[in-house]
């Protein structure tokens, strides 16, 4: 598969509280956000999982998982087996390939049992309470959205949050994922998550329901309660306004999304934007492999395939243009074949030049580094003849020179 085009830029109408985070570490990343084709890159597994995990929840703050009692998980779990295969099957052909089906998928069964958890006392609470009292039920609908979109009366922010619960002043919501700011502290919400419950706030604010609260809940039941004053929300929604100004300002100058860009082992830490982000091969460096892992450039001087146990694995042999690594020559051994013949594509040859993405590094000398493909992880991309420079297509070249529109 090759590296896909970056986005062109465009004006945006609106910005989301995923735009607004992207934004905070690259303006690229937020206009891969917003204008990005998320079809052309392989989902993260866990957002697969992830989404899964929040139709489950969501449809129990909904009323719309139908249990017997506090104890009848199955609801849940057959609601997310249903999503994770729909899930699955319009998922990237490499995601397929690399899993039969979602049920193979890492992480599965803890995901699925997590969210049969998290959601089977919500929808048992829900039927209890609408049985008990059905104006009450009423009302307390009438406060309570459950993944609404939510806008501001400028129409410039939108956001839809798992759960506003306008009764007791409190925005949820759900993470799978880990929170690496804070895992060291189990009652700490990171900051990029207060910012995102702050616009939640705010969006409620905007929507004549008072929040002042924001509760992150996460996928192992723990629960983490962050106050949120209406100074501070609205603060947040003027920056939120700031970061929209500076996209939209950068398309009409005519900048691309290289000129975005913001390089740094941080900023770059699991962006799907590096298969194709130029600037990032440009300046990525050895100290970045701790925290953007091993990511190597380079032109294919050898390839070699053998049969493994019934599986045909190839050898790819690099000599170093960029990335991660030092070494001149990387060895990236036992990739399946399957994911370089993917689309009917003949295996790389000598001369053509890939980007290998999240490879694990096993070994490594003055001169030689071997990477060996973690299947959840890695991509190995074939990089087009001109395309090893940032690649600077201008705004506009694709639309006839006139920057389009986007609402989000
Ligand atoms: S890879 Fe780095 S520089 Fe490129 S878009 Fe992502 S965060 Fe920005």
């Amino acid at each position: 598969m090759f590296v896909p085009e970056p986005p062109d830029l465009a004006q945006l109408e609106r910005i989301t509280p995923s735009i607004y985070e992207a934004s905070m570490n690259c303006l690229a990343k937020a206009a891969w956000s917003a204008f990005g084709d998320g079809s052309a890159l392989p989902q993260h597994l866990g957002a697969i999982l992830g989404t899964a995990f929040h139709t489950v929840v969501a449809a129990a703050h909904k009323g719309e998982l139908m249990v017997e009692g506090i104890g009848d998980r199955s609801p849940a779990r057959e609601l997310f087996d249903k999503t994770a295969q729909e899930l699955h099957q319009v998922a990237h052909p490499l995601v397929k390939l690399k899993f039969r089906s979602a049920g193979r998928l890492p992480f599965y069964n803890l995901h699925r049992e997590r969210s049969a958890r998290i959601a089977t006392p919500v929808a048992a609470s829900r039927h209890a309470s609408s049985a008990s009292a059905v104006g009450a039920a009423r009302s307390s609908a009438l406060s309570t959205r459950t993944e609404s979109r939510l806008c501001s009366k400028d129409g410039r922010i939108v956001g839809r949050a798992d759960c506003i619960d306008g009764r007791s002043g409190m925005v949820i919501d759900y993470k799978t994922g880990h929170a690496s700011e804070v895992d060291a502290d189990a009652s700490a919400v990171s900051d990029s998550e207060v910012r995102q419950l702050r616009l939640y706030a705010y969006l409620a604010a905007e929507n004549e329901i008072a929040v002042d609260k924001g509760v992150i809940v996460r996928g192992d039941g723990r629960r983490c309660e962050v106050a949120i004053a209406p100074a501070e929300a609205e603060a947040e929604a003027d920056r939120a306004r700031e970061q929209l100004f500076r996209l939209n300002a950068a398309a009409a100058e005519g900048d691309s999304f290289h000129d975005l860009t913001s390089p740094s082992p941080r900023n770059c830490s699991f962006c799907p934007c590096i298969p194709f982000c130029g600037p990032f091969w440009a300046a990525a460096k050895p100290e970045w492999t701790t925290v953007c892992g091993s990511n190597i450039e380079g032109d294919i001087v050898d390839v070699g395939s053998r049969d493994i146990q019934g599986s045909s694995l190839t050898t790819l042999i690099l000599s170093r243009r960029a990335g991660t690594l030092s070494a001149e020559r990387v060895s990236v051994e036992q990739i399946p074949s399957e994911w370089l013949r993917m689309n009917g594509w003949a295996l790389p040859c000598v001369g053509d030049a890939v980007r290998v993405v999240h490879g694990r590094q096993v070994q490594m000398d003055e001169n030689t580094a071997v990477v060996r493909v973690d299947k959840a992880m890695t991509a190995v991309w074939r990089v087009r003849r001109g395309n090893t420079d940032g690649g600077k297509k201008r705004v506009g070249e694709k639309h006839g020179g006139q920057p389009h529109t986007r609402t989000a």
